[in-house]
């Protein structure tokens, strides 16, 4: 029988750390993570880990190493099997795909991944929009702690085919959490699962987004009726009444539209497909994860430099 052969063995740890390295300092310049010192000795290796170089900062004593106060520090799993992992997150892989291609436990993925989206969220730099912004919410099945392999297996109806029946706009409690997308024409988006759709509740997120002045199209919808009050230009476009674009200004070009918000929701639920059962708790993660990636017009290898990059700096 032919070996197993996994992509984690075929990566060479020494390029890991030393592109850790090369995105932590640029300059080639090794910084105490603790006091910001450049006083530094190298110290050694790892214990463990011999590719994993120790350093001495001569302005506050301490020792640390090419790990220390990152993400990637005090882990069990060795630091090219988090690369990969971030790179296969890259690639939209489920965890279960993730823990196939890496021979790993999908406890274990599901747990760094976990990790990782929330490293991501935590570093990546909140969307500024200005120009023309399309606002728009949908409603996506996600329930809570979800985890329907669990609930079959208990003998009960899966919480997937349960939940295809429920109608209507969603709520929380209802499994079925609304996201608001914000969109600049040409430019970036901004995601936030709600707890409810009311006008408070949008209010800061879009004041935050969104520079005052900026003209915003929306549909008709109720929660954006205030948008004037808050110091926005607003336009809506009457789809009860079957209108999908319309030609305001009169220069040819139906310019009020939610066309490219709708286009992007599309992007957004393909992007979800593979995750099955995403519980309400994890789903803001996977927003976060995709505003990023979205924003960010790099895929693939290209760019799992920009994640390493955000999530090390
Ligand atoms: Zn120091």
């Amino acid at each position: 029988m032919e070996p197993i052969i996994t992509i984690n063995n075929l990566i060479d740890d020494a390029k890991c750390y030393q592109v850790v390295r090369m995105l932590r300092w640029p300059d080639g310049q090794v910084i105490c993570p603790l006091c910001e010192s450049t006083q530094i000795d190298k110290h050694g290796h790892h214990n463990t880990e011999p590719k994993r170089q120790r350093y001495f900062c001569n302005s506050c004593t301490t020792y640390f190493d090419d790990l220390s106060s990152t993400i990637f520090a005090g882990r069990h799993q060795p630091l090219q099997n988090w690369i990969l992992c971030l790179y296969f997150m890259g690639l939209n892989l489920s965890n279960l795909q993730i823990a196939h291609e890496l021979d790993l436990n999908e406890d274990d993925i599901q747990q760094m991944a976990t990790q990782l989206r929330e490293g991501i969220n935590d570093k990546k730099p909140t969307p500024k929009l200005e120009g023309s912004v399309e606002s728009d919410e949908i409603y996506i099945v996600a329930g809570h702690k979800g985890n329907p392999e669990a609930v079959r297996n208990k003998g009960r109806k899966g919480r997937r085919n349960r939940l295809k029946g429920a109608r209507g706009r969603g709520t929380l409690a209802k499994e079925k959490p609304p996201i608001l997308g914000l969109i600049q024409r040409g430019g970036d988006i901004a995601l936030k699962m709600l707890e409810n759709v009311k006008q408070k509740t949008i209010e800061p997120i879009i004041r935050t987004t969104i520079a005052p002045g900026t003209l915003i199209y929306t549909d008709e919808y109720d929660i954006f009726g205030r948008l004037t009050e808050w110091g926005y230009q607003h336009k809506t476009v009457c789809h009860s009444k079957g209108e999908f674009a319309r030609d305001e200004d009169g220069d040819g070009f139906c310019e009020v539209h939610v066309n490219t918000i709708e286009g992007f929701w599309s992007l957004l639920r393909s992007w979800l497909r593979p995750h099955r059962g995403i519980s309400q708790e994890k789903l803001p993660l996977y927003l976060g994860f995709f505003e990023f990636v979205h924003n960010v017009r790099r895929r693939g290898k290209a760019l799992l430099g920009s994640l390493l990059n955000l999530i090390l700096n």
